[in-house]
C-alpha cells in the first residue's frame, strides 16, 4: 500500500508544530520542533508572507500528515464527507477518526499512526472477531477490536514498555486485554487533531 516514506520530522518542521508522527520520540529532548523549531531549508529562518491559498493548504496538509495519508486517499475521504448531509469539515474529521488504523492509536494499542498502521497491515488485529488488515477500515459504533490470538504476546510486550494517554470518550479500551469498543460515532469536540476544518474545506472548494 502505497504512504508516505521520507523524512516525517520535515512534515512537522513545515507546519511549525508537532505532528506526533514519530511515537516515543515526539515526547523526549530529541523532537526536531524542540531543537530546530523553523522551516526546514536553507530560507527555513527568514520571515514568510503567506498567502490565502498557501494559508489553506498547509492547514490542509497539516491534516493529511497527522493521519498518514496520500493525497489520492485524504482526497477520497474529503468527497466522502462532501456527499453526506450536515457540515462537511466535521463529517470529514469523524471520517478520518473512524479509519482503523486511527482507532488502534486512539486505543493506546500503538504509540503512531505509523505504527498502528502497519500492525493493522501485518493482520494483528480484528474487528468482532474477524481478522482486519485494511487501515482504511471504517469503523462503526459497536464494533469491538482486538488482538488476534497470534499477535497477543508479541503486543503485550510491546505496550508493557510504553504508555499512551486515555483513549477519546466515543472510544473505550483496555490496554490489558488489547481490546477496544467504538461506543459511538466522534463528535468534533471529541476530535482533538489540531486543525480548522473550515479552511480544508475551502481549499477543495476553490
Ligand atoms: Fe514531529 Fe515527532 Fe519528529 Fe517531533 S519527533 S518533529 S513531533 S515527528
Amino acid at each position: 500500500m502505497a504512504r508516505y516514506t521520507g523524512p516525517v520530522c520535515k512534515l512537522c518542521r513545515a507546519v511549525g508544530m508537532k505532528l506526533y508522527l514519530k511515537g516515543i520520540r515526539c515526547s523526549s529532548s530529541k523532537c526536531a520542533i524542540e531543537k530546530r523549531n523553523f522551516r526546514p531549508g536553507v530560507h527555513g529562518q527568514s520571515r514568510q508572507k503567506l498567502s490565502e491559498y498557501a494559508i489553506r493548504l498547509k492547514e490542509k496538509q497539516k491534516a493529511r500528515w497527522t493521519y498518514g495519508l496520500l493525497e489520492k486517499q485524504f482526497r477520497r475521504s474529503f468527497s466522502d464527507a462532501s456527499r453526506s448531509s450536515g457540515n462537511t469539515g466535521a463529517k470529514f474529521l469523524e471520517l478520518l477518526e473512524r479509519r482503523l488504523d486511527n482507532v488502534v492509536y486512539r486505543l493506546g494499542f500503538a504509540t503512531s499512526r505509523a505504527q498502528a498502521r502497519q500492525w493493522v497491515n501485518h493482520g494483528h488485529f480484528a474487528v468482532n472477531g474477524k481478522r482486519v488488515s485494511i487501515p482504511s477500515f471504517r469503523v462503526r459504533p459497536g464494533d469491538v477490536i482486538s488482538a488476534v490470538e497470534s499477535s497477543r504476546q508479541f503486543l503485550k510486550e510491546s505496550l508493557e514498555m510504553t504508555s499512551m494517554p486515555p483513549a477519546p470518550k466515543w472510544l473505550e479500551g483496555n490496554r490489558e486485554t488489547i481490546t477496544g469498543t467504538v461506543k459511538g460515532l466522534p463528535e468534533r469536540e471529541d476530535i482533538d487533531t489540531p486543525v480548522q476544518e473550515l479552511l480544508i474545506v475551502e481549499f477543495y472548494s476553490r
